[in-house]
């Protein structure tokens, strides 16, 4: 099991596969995109196994691939494979904006991912083309659609909220009717292009304005490594709502998780540049003796609490996969 030095198990890691994206959201990604690694720079996908095999042996039992849009790296269901029959392993998630999952989804779901989010700013089409600089809401919505007919479950949908351009919540209240999935409503984090400024809606303002779309039940959120405990739904529908504040409720103290970027460092706290490069212990082959050293090392530098440093995030969300 492991311990950080503020006593935080550790169970839960967030592999970002890729820097590259078919969108370029503006709360996550600069118009022109960021500087693409090299292709020597990205782990292989049998690298990443490797370290999956030494984490899960120190009990890290929960894996979600993220990315830059992680479906854009060709063969994600392989790696799936891989990591799905680790001993150690009991889960294999996928964060993605759900556009090539019409293509992936049945690939994916044989080869044993359980989880899917799928990021959807908005349920209008020319918000949702704005909001993610040229992406077709059609496709997102064939992806949600793929989602739920594979069976995935819970199938969740992320909403950055920026004022004044998707701030409504209404339409998602209304597909929470319709369908079996968890909107979470997230605060735009200043960690991207640019800050969020007058763009930022606090979780609280959402929760006041839901209100006034109730009667609510409250219920647990759908089970999952994340940061949302409480969700809300309509007495009878299938869907629920949640939100998740990670600006104006800092939620270090139950941190569980480490990130591992495509290039091969251990990103030991989304908000802070501290990262261990883990390429010298899996190159030329890996070495699982290192590569345990190396997780033990995270134990004791990873940061208390996120805010500890005052320079800056070191690369965009999309370099870290949120
Ligand atoms: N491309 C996939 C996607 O869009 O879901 C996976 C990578 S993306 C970086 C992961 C998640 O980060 C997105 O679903 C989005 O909700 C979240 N995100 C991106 N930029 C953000 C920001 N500035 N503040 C809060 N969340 C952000
Ligand atoms: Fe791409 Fe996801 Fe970032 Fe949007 S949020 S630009 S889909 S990585």
């Amino acid at each position: 099991m492991l311990l950080d030095a503020a006593a935080r198990r550790i169970d839960y890691l967030r592999i970002s596969v890729t820097d590259r994206c078919n969108l370029r959201c503006r709360y996550c990604m600069p118009a022109a995109g960021v500087p693409e690694m090299g292709h020597g720079d990205v782990l292989r996908f049998e690298e990443i196994a490797a370290f999956v095999e030494v984490a899960a042996g120190e009990g890290i039992g929960s894996v979600r691939l993220t990315g830059g849009e992680p479906l854009a790296r060709l063969g994600c269901p392989d790696l799936v494979r891989m990591l799905a029959v680790i001993p150690g392993v009991r889960e294999v998630s996928l964060t993605t904006n759900g556009t090539l999952l019409p293509r992936y989804a049945m690939a994916l779901r044989g080869a044993g991912l359980q989880r899917v989010n799928i990021g959807l700013p908005s349920l209008d089409a020319t918000t949702y083309r704005h909001l993610t600089r040229g992406g077709n809401l059609d496709e997102a919505l064939a992806g949600l659609d793929a989602a739920l007919a594979h069976g995935f479950a819970p199938v969740k949908v992320n909403v950055v909220l920026l004022r004044g351009i998707n701030d409504d919540p209404a339409p998602f209240v209304e597909l929470t009717r319709r369908l079996p999935v968890e909107v979470r409503f997230i605060e735009y984090m200043p960690i991207g292009p640019e800050s969020p400024g007058r763009y930022f809606v606090a979780a609280s303002e959402v929760l006041d304005r839901l209100r006034e779309l109730g009667p609510w039940e409250e219920v647990e959120a759908l089970p999952g490594r994340g940061p949302a405990q409480h969700a809300f739904r309509l007495p009878g529908a299938p869907g629920r709502l949640a939100c998740i504040a990670p600006v104006s409720d800092h939620f270090c103290r139950g941190c569980n998780r480490l990130r591992l970027t495509a290039d091969g460092r251990l990103r030991l706290c989304l908000l802070s540049p501290r990262e261990i490069d883990l390429k010298p212990a899996l190159r030329p082959r890996p070495d699982a003796a290192a590569l345990r050293a190396l997780l033990q090392r995270a134990m004791t530098e990873k940061p208390r609490r996120m805010g500890d440093e005052a320079d800056g995030f070191g690369r965009a969300m999309s370099q870290i996969g949120g």
